[in-house]
């Protein structure tokens, strides 16, 4: 697999992306919901890939929720880059990664598809996410 790195602005959150499939042919999925237009985030995940986050200050972390609070939006407290996002209500988590945040978000080319998801329930968001996010694993630094 190859491995994409990126993270938050101030090094306080890093990313690793695992997966197989190429930047240009990665789906990138333009979420319409008011908080991800005020980013303008750029969301991909892998299902057969992996996502890590390590996380140097947990206190500088901010686990942003709305909506029916399913997921939780990852942003950090010192530099306000979103990095992630991580289903807050499984035992399984699953995340997408922010493009934005990659080092090489340039060569994620392709055009963005306009998602907007308000009439999902809650069981089809959740089911949702299972099959289209991926395997997530979390460290804290010290
Ligand atoms: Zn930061």
């Amino acid at each position: 697999m190859t491995v994409h790195e990126g993270g938050c602005h101030c090094g306080n959150v890093r990313l690793s992306y695992e997966t197989n499939i190429p930047p240009a042919e990665t789906e990138l999925r333009a979420c319409q919901c008011s908080f991800c237009r005020k980013h303008n985030s750029l969301a991909a995940a892998d299902p057969s890939g992996r996502l890590s986050i390590r996380v140097k200050n947990e206190d500088l972390l901010s686990r942003y929720g709305f909506g029916l609070r399913t997921a939780e939006y990852l942003v950090c407290r010192d530099c306000g880059v979103y990095v992630a996002a991580v289903t807050s209500n499984t035992e399984e988590k699953r995340a997408i990664i922010v493009v934005n945040a990659l080092d090489e978000r340039a060569q994620f080319t392709r055009e963005p598809l306009l998602t907007v998801y308000d009439a999902e329930t809650r069981d089809e968001r959740i089911a949702r996410r299972h099959a289209r996010w991926m395997p997530v694993k979390w460290s804290i630094e010290h």
